[in-house]
């Protein structure tokens, strides 16, 4: 039997990004027509959440000029994640209205 596989080499760090065609999804990222490893995408295009400091390849929140995962968008107290157009600031960390007393 025959593995079915493509190499795509990563356009940053060179290194063969190994499909293999059996298994379901790709892993590997492509922009501007030039294929990445995971790792290089990341460091190279993903936004840094600011909470956890790691990428963000999902839907990210925008609040306080950064960007957050929306699970690390929570509050710095209670760490409830804050849902709604409401929060309060400390320390440039949110603050759910509850835990600010407003
Ligand atoms: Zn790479
Ligand atoms: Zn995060
Ligand atoms: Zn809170």
């Amino acid at each position: 039997m025959k593995l079915l596989r493509t190499d795509v080499i990563c356009g940053k760090c060179n290194n063969p990004i190994t499909q293999n065609k059996a298994l379901v999804g790709a892993s590997f990222y492509e922009r501007d027509g030039q294929p990445y490893c995971k790792d290089c995408f990341e460091a190279q295009f993903a936004a840094r959440c600011a909470g956890c400091s790691k990428a963000i390849l999902e839907k990210a929140v925008i609040a306080l000029d950064v960007k957050w995962h929306k699970d690390c968008f929570k509050c710095q107290k209670c760490k409830e994640p804050i849902s709604g157009n409401t929060f309060a600031v400390q320390d440039n960390q949110p603050l759910c209205t509850e835990c600010a007393g407003i």
